[in-house]
């Protein structure tokens, strides 16, 4: 905890103070532009890559960057993603997959998960995203069929996202985009996924 604590004393000694005016307004109220969902992976740091801060991005984040379809009881990322829409009214919604995901590892060897019956039942959420993987990348070296993979669930998640109902009638109404990322760990490079052609290409050209 160490760490942790001292970074803390750090924020409220240098951190805090040169942005205090902008976290008193934001202090009881939030109008963020973007829902941002993500995977849990420590080294995805939307912020970081982004150049974003507080009250820019509302962020959902769970292992494999899923969004629940087949559920019947309410989840927390469907029920995150109604709020972002029908309440503060983002403008764009980002689903953020990411290079050596492991719950994407996990998917591909089915190996590892006899310890695991929940992360096991969550990950049938991700099966759709073999359907859609994406051509072998030669840049992406021997992990070029797991990035493929990863990519292919990028893709099922978009799919998924588009199909709740407060976010296609947003869609439609052209008050929301969506937009689906990969995002490499190794280069620091966001892919986008292009829609028309079915194929990722460079966020920045
Ligand atoms: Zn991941």
């Amino acid at each position: 905890m160490d760490r942790l604590i001292a970074g803390h004393k750090r924020f409220l000694a240098e951190g805090f103070p040169a942005k205090r005016h902008q976290y008193k307004l934001l202090s009881d109220r939030q109008a963020p532009e973007w829902l941002f969902i993500t995977c849990s992976d420590s080294r995805v740091l939307p912020d970081l890559i982004l150049g974003t801060g507080p009250g820019d991005l509302f962020i959902t984040r769970n292992a494999g960057n899923v969004v629940p379809i087949h559920s019947h009881d309410v989840d927390g990322v469907t029920a995150t993603i109604e709020y972002a829409i029908e309440v503060l009214k983002v403008k764009s919604a980002i689903l953020c997959g990411h290079s050596d995901c492991g719950a994407m590892k996990a998917a591909l060897d089915r190996k590892g998960l006899e310890k695991l019956p929940k992360a096991k039942r969550w990950l049938s959420h991700v099966e759709s995203a073999f359907q859609y993987r994406q051509p072998l990348n030669p840049a992406d070296g021997e992990s070029a069929e797991l990035a493929s993979l990863i990519r292919g669930n990028v893709v099922a998640q978009l799919k998924n996202l588009q199909a709740q109902p407060t976010e296609a009638r947003e869609v439609g109404l052209g008050k929301l985009t969506v937009h689906g990322w990969y995002y490499d760990i190794l280069s620091g490079r966001i892919e986008e996924y292009d829609e028309g052609t079915g194929r990722f290409v460079p966020l920045v050209k």
